[in-house]
């Protein structure tokens, strides 16, 4: 199965990815998870991409699109793939369209007020990227990863001026994919409110898996 998971920064995108790889057997594929990487590496796209990423900017539509392209190629992506974060722009879902077409787009229905609180306690871990929250999900002791012992710490773009921006990004040029899929006609809402347990239910119910 192709899914894509659509919805504001913080809605809890990603830890439902966790969730979902363990139950559908097929990778979770996150455009940020990957810029991250690229920016703590220090690699020419981690260079081109840090400036943009912490001021709450979108990645221009060229680099990501072949980015993403690259990567559905790889072997692990064949048989479907959790697609997170990625498209955020109407360019991106067309050219999507054009080399992998997904079977479902996830919608994830949450207002800005517990997207709000979700982003001012996130925290991630530096080494691995395990998603933490201080009130929701705290590690074991603090600042510290429960997976691997990694620096957990506040990503950069979580920082109130960022997060401002990038939920003015997020209704501009994210939002309008959701009538873009609904058209289609595959587009499942879920309600992403609850505790994860409940979503993770939800979402399983929505899919039908
Ligand atoms: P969140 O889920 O909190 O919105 P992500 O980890 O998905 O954050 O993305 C972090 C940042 O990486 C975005 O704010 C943006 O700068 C960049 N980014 C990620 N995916 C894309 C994309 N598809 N197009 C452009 N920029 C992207
Ligand atoms: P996204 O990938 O959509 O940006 P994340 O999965 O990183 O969102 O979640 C944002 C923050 O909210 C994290 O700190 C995470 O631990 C927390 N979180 C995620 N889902 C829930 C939930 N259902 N209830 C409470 N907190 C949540
Ligand atoms: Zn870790």
């Amino acid at each position: 199965m192709k899914l894509i998971f659509l919805g504001p920064p913080g809605a809890g995108k990603g830890t439902l990815a966790v969730r979902a790889v363990d139950i559908l057997k097929i990778p979770h594929i996150s455009t940020g998870a990957i810029f991250r990487s690229a920016i703590a590496a220090k690699s020419p796209l981690g260079l081109k991409v840090k400036a943009i990423i912490e001021g709450g900017h979108l990645v221009d539509d060229q680099t990501t699109i072949a980015l993403v392209k690259e990567r559905l190629a790889q072997e692990d992506a064949q048989n479907g793939y959790i697609l997170d974060g990625f498209p955020r722009t109407v360019p991106q879902a067309e050219a999507l369209a054009g080399f992998s077409p997904v079977d479902r787009v996830v919608n994830f229905d949450i207002p800005d007020s517990a997207v709000l609180e979700r982003l001012s306690g996130r925290r991630v871990c530096r080494n691995c990227g395990t998603n933490y929250h201080i009130t929701f999900n705290k590690p074991k002791q603090e600042k510290v990863c429960d997976t691997c012992g990694g620096e957990v710490y506040t990503r950069d773009d979580d920082r109130e001026e960022a997060v401002a921006k990038r939920l003015e990004v997020y209704r501009e040029q994210t939002a309008p994919l959701i009538d873009y899929y609904r058209k289609k006609g595959i587009l499942i809402d879920v309600d992403a409110r609850p505790l994860v347990d409940e979503v993770v239910a939800n979402f399983k119910k929505a899919l039908g898996v």
